[in-house]
């Protein structure tokens, strides 16, 4: 057996891709549809823990005071893992079918979808602890909290969420992706999906970040302006998050459990890929 001693990146990978593949939780029962794949195959970045990258989070202008760095989640924590897990094109195309009311492929993906998340993170934790890996996956972590803080865009009101974890901003260090103007993390295969975490007391070799700006990736085309239905989306500003908020619960008050919208992620040059590689080719 591997031991955290002689774990590599490649071998970190090939387990996970292979926790991934034999899940049964990836398919969702949408009724009145069938049986729908959410997740292709995830993508996987690496960052030392003691990145000072994960200091400048703490910055209010940035996630806020309130985020843990990897060695507050776990004192012996050497590297920070993050996956981004693109939704299927089944997802993502079904999303595109009503302007404004999400798909039900989608609704499924996004709850019962996060729901597999957390069983896979918390299996690739398992399989870690058996190599005798210490880990920690803040978004399953009882300390997990979002302090919201109101604030203004311009004179509109909005909100920011200080949260103790950002799985964006971790994505963001590990090399994953950089942000676009409607706040998702755009990666290899786009904005349109989940992001997860995990927190390792293993040594792992750093993703060289292959990007310097925060907005790098994102081409300000204003394609997600135009597809949002209640104009949460400025050049200016980037999102509202309040507007945005707003109109996810109005659909969770319809579609109650579930609840989601992303018409800004489907249909968009970002969906699933990196738009600035695309344009240029
Ligand atoms: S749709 Fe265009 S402007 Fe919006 S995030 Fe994607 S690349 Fe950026
Ligand atoms: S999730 Fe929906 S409401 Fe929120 S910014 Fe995107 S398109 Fe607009």
């Amino acid at each position: 057996m591997r031991t955290a001693d002689t774990y590599s990146n490649a071998e970190f990978i090939n387990d996970c891709l292979d926790v991934f593949a034999k899940h049964p939780g990836n398919i969702a029962v949408v009724p009145g549809i069938g049986s729908v794949v959410m997740y292709e195959e995830p993508l996987v970045g690496f960052a030392s823990a003691d990145d000072e990258i994960f200091r400048t989070f703490k910055k209010k202008e940035v996630v806020g005071k309130n985020h843990f760095l990897p060695s507050e989640w776990l004192p012996e924590a050497k590297t920070v893992i993050s996956f981004f897990l693109p939704f299927t094109d089944a997802v993502r195309e079904s999303n595109e079918s009503d302007p404004a009311e999400p798909s039900a492929e989608w609704l499924y993906a996004r709850i019962e979808g996060q729901q597999f998340i957390g069983q896979f993170m918390k299996d690739i934790a398992a399989m870690l602890e058996e190599k005798g890996i210490m880990t920690c996956v803040p978004a399953l972590d009882e300390r997990f909290e979002v302090k919201i803080e109101p604030g203004l865009e311009g004179l509109k009101p909005t909100f920011h969420a200080d949260s103790r974890w950002s799985e964006r901003h971790a994505a963001y260090a590990c090399g994953l992706g950089t942000f676009g103007l409607s706040r998702g993390l755009i990666s290899e295969k786009g904005m349109a999906g989940r992001y997860a975490s995990i927190i390792v007391s293993a040594e792992l070799e750093p993703t060289v970040r292959p990007y310097t700006g925060v907005y790098d990736y994102c081409i300000r085309c204003g394609a997600c302006i135009r597809k949002c239905p209640v104009n949460a989306i400025s050049l200016k500003h980037g999102k509202n998050n309040l507007t945005c908020h707003k109109h996810v619960e109005k659909m969770k008050a319809k579609y109650s459990p579930r609840y989601g919208c992303g018409k800004c992620q489907v249909g968009v040059p970002c969906e699933h890929t990196n738009p600035l590689r695309r344009a240029s080719k």
